[in-house]
């Protein structure tokens, strides 16, 4: 195994977090990540790369060995499953809540229930564990668009401020998850590179301590 370390990071909202908590972290892109259409990227450490990927694709990479280190949602690494990587590190980013939502004021149904989601694997173990009996079907994006089509009952999806729901005629109903940005670690990796990956999982872990010793100051 080579001793060079590949970072991938989820594209979108979650790296203009990820990137500040880095570069507290000691590494930063050698060049702008936002100006190019690169997705591999060196950095100011001579053996650390960085890969800037889809969200989903994060856990896999990371799985299969691609990447030694990755940076991903709750959401995302629930979907996915928690095999073959560790996840030491809450890096406390990108807060939000995976919930189940509905037609503002509609009674949610106690027949079998149509649930539109793109986190399948979540609402179908979700609404297993509450005992209803849901037919889960798979949409890749404008969930909240699928109760007011009839084409479900209910969405599963994640809520921030809610204003998305609000905007739709639709209010948050249960909470799955809390979910923020994780660090994930391939297992084989850990081992192999851990004295590579220790110093690195430590300052990441300080500057996410100092972080909230500021909020909480
Ligand atoms: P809001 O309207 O503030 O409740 O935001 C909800 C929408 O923003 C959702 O449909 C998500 O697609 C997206 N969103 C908000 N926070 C996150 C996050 N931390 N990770 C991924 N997507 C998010």
């Amino acid at each position: 195994m080579s001793k060079q370390l590949i970072l991938a990071l989820s594209k979108g909202r979650i790296l203009d977090e990820t990137l500040p908590l880095l570069a507290e972290a000691g590494i930063t892109p050698a060049e702008d990540l936002g100006a190019s259409r690169k997705l591999l990227f060196d950095t100011n450490l001579p053996d650390v790369k960085l890969v800037v990927i889809r969200a989903t694709d994060v856990p896999t990479y990371v799985q299969l060995g691609a990447a030694d280190v990755g940076v991903a949602g709750k959401d995302v690494l629930l979907e996915h499953g928690a095999e073959g990587f560790y996840e030491p590190l809450d890096l406390g980013i990108a807060e939000c809540k995976l919930m189940t939502a509905g037609v503002r004021g509609a009674e949610p149904s106690h027949a079998r229930r149509r649930v539109a989601t793109k986190f399948v694997n979540v609402a179908k173990r979700y609404y297993a564990e509450q005992g209803i009996q849901a037919e889960v079907i798979k949409l890749y994006g404008a969930m909240e668009l699928a109760p007011l089509m009839n084409l479900a009952d209910e969405i599963v999806d994640i809520v921030d401020t809610g204003s998305t729901l609000r905007a739709n005629g639709m209010e948050p109903r249960e909470l799955i998850a809390p979910i923020s940005t994780r660090l994930v670690v391939n297992k084989a990796a850990m081992t192999m590179k851990h004295d590579r990956l220790k110093p690195l999982i430590a300052r990441l872990r300080e500057a996410v301590e100092r972080r909230s010793a500021d909020v909480s100051a």
